[in-house]
């Protein structure tokens, strides 16, 4: 971006910003929830490191990647500049087990645990790594043929082979709503809530995290309990419009 372009994006940006976290306070406040609880992770997949920096200075400081080169390039070019040491970055895509090293070091939480096989390469290779990998499992809540994740019930299934894994460490649910769907959205959101609900009963882990909630849908995911909202197209993209 050139200097000109960054001047006219930055007050877009920040003039959103407010806008999203005015929002999100409010969904939290009609549930009597703290705003604080909720975090705005801003997906930056259709972005370049220009528009990262500037989202930085107007506030973001947690993005998201859904593929693992681009995490690790952005990561990269991140570590260069001394502005941006305390970004972070989530990965919240279909994740290889081949690509697992693009990701290991380089994401602070991986949103998108949606296999036993995934999860015991990724606990493989962070022991061999030294390293504990913070992760969500992704849920499909309403069996939607072309969405990854566990089935509730797989994700029942499976909660103790997961939680037996070193190397890995389970920080809560993560779903994806069907799109334009408010009603659709909210059951997927609220039965994620109840998922884990059940889940931190059974294993006695908090599960803290429920990752819910994209441009279209945040705040239904807020009224939901949702701790980690991704927020892509409604943060960069300046003709985002909301239906
Ligand atoms: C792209 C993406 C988002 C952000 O979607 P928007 O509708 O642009 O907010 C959130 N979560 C995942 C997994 C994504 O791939």
């Amino acid at each position: 971006m050139d200097e000109r372009s960054k001047e006219e994006y930055r007050p877009f940006l920040e003039r959103r910003r407010r806008e999203l976290v005015d929002r999100i306070g409010q969904a939290a406040r009609r549930v009597s929830r703290e705003p604080s609880d909720i975090q705005l992770v801003a997906v930056s997949k259709t972005v370049g490191n220009d528009e990262v920096a500037l989202a930085h200075e107007v506030g973001y400081s947690t993005f998201a990647e859904n593929r693992p080169q681009e995490l690790k390039r952005k990561v990269a070019a991140a570590r260069l500049n001394p502005a941006l040491a305390d970004v972070r970055f989530h990965m919240i895509g279909n994740l290889q087990t081949n690509k697992i090293n693009r990701v290991l070091g380089n994401a602070t939480l991986v949103h998108s645990l949606s296999s036993a096989h995934l999860a015991q390469a990724l606990s493989r290779r962070s022991l061999l790594q030294d390293v504990v990998t913070p992760c969500l499992m992704e849920v499909n809540m309403l069996g939607e043929e072309t969405k990854k994740g566990f089935s509730p019930d797989e994700a029942r299934e499976v909660l103790e082979v997961i939680m037996g894994l070193d190397g890995i460490s389970l920080k809560g649910l993560m779903t994806m709503a069907p799109a334009r769907n408010p009603s659709a959205a909210r059951k997927a959101f609220c039965g994620l809530r109840e998922l884990r609900d059940e889940l931190r009963e059974r294993s006695g882990l908090e599960l803290e995290e429920l990752s819910c909630g994209m441009s279209g849908d945040f705040e239904i995911a807020v009224e939901e309990g949702s701790t980690l909202v991704r927020l892509g197209r409604i943060v960069f993209d300046p003709t985002y419009e909301d239906v």
